[in-house]
């Protein structure tokens, strides 16, 4: 049985995001942790994880979703990269999802969704997910209340069933600061290389803040479940959210019972001529 870590960990019946840290310098017993020793940790948490990978691809009992939303510039894409880039990508899938396509909008929210469930010994991500269905989809009015109200127990009752087929399922929302995003969009204006990455669109999000914290904050706590937990993660800065998101997913793996398939009989006594 999976034993989900409690660091960072919301509880729905306490979790103000208001109050959740988008900066800390805490490690797992409260100390403070430096840049430095958190990199060490997240360096051995990379090399542990290869091997947990590795054990539950081979396995193929368990596998792993994990989902990540955050504001604009919040760093999916650079969590993504650093967190499960150097995994055997032979395990590992990714799927960034947008704004639902003509077919996609002609159909339940979670049928776009439900395709990219990961099989048996891999990992999935989900940058952006079906959460979006109850964020940019309620700030914007997209679809009525009375529609996207019910989202939160039609999103319960998948993860459920996820994890009633042996999936885990780690949520993480990359928590950072207003004033952050302001620095991330400036860098993106400032940097050629990131020009790419600007959207004016953005801009109106951005302004939308207080309204998507609320939207987040009701995700957060109608669907932070036993099963599939919610992490609400310190983002400013990105040595502490690598460190972070690395320890919670190698904790959750390291609680695993893996082993090796059992080999053929008698493989002792083989002689290879
Ligand atoms: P990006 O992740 O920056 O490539 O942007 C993707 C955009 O798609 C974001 O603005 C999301 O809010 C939007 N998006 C994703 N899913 C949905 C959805 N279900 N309904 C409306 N917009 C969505
Ligand atoms: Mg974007």
């Amino acid at each position: 049985m999976v034993d989900y870590p409690k660091w960072h960990r919301v509880d729905p019946k306490s979790f103000v995001l208001s109050q959740a840290p988008t900066k800390t310098k805490e490690d797992l017993d409260g100390n403070k942790i430096s840049r430095k020793d958190a990199y060490k940790v997240y360096l051995e948490n990379i090399e542990a994880l290869k091997v947990l990978q590795f054990k539950m691809w081979v396995e193929k009992k368990t596998s792993l979703l994990i989902v990540f939303q955050a504001m604009d510039t919040g760093g999916k894409d650079g969590a993504i990269r650093k967190c499960f880039g150097p995994l055997n990508p032979q395990g590992v899938l990714t799927h960034a999802f947008k704004v639902p396509s003509d077919e996609e909008a002609s159909h339940d929210f979670l049928w776009r969704i439900h395709k990219f469930a990961p099989a048996k010994g891999m990992i999935q991500i989900y940058n952006r997910s079906h959460y979006e269905d109850v964020l940019v989809v309620r700030v914007h009015d997209y679809k009525p209340e009375a529609v996207w109200k019910k989202n939160y127990q039609h999103i319960v009752n998948y993860e459920e069933l996820l994890a009633d087929s042996g999936t885990l399922v780690l949520k993480f929302m990359l928590n950072i600061s207003l004033d952050e995003q302001k620095e991330r969009l400036q860098e993106r204006l400032d940097d050629e290389t990131r020009h790419w990455k600007f959207s004016s669109g953005d801009l109106k999000e951005r302004k939308l803040w207080p309204d998507y914290m609320d939207a987040f904050q009701e995700a957060l706590v109608k669907t932070s479940t036993p099963s599939a937990p919610w992490y609400v993660i310190p983002a400013d800065r990105k040595w502490y959210r690598n460190y972070a998101i690395t320890t919670i997913v190698r904790q959750t793996l390291e609680s695993l019972d893996m082993s090796w398939p059992s080999p053929e009989e008698g493989l002792s006594k083989i002689v290879i001529e």
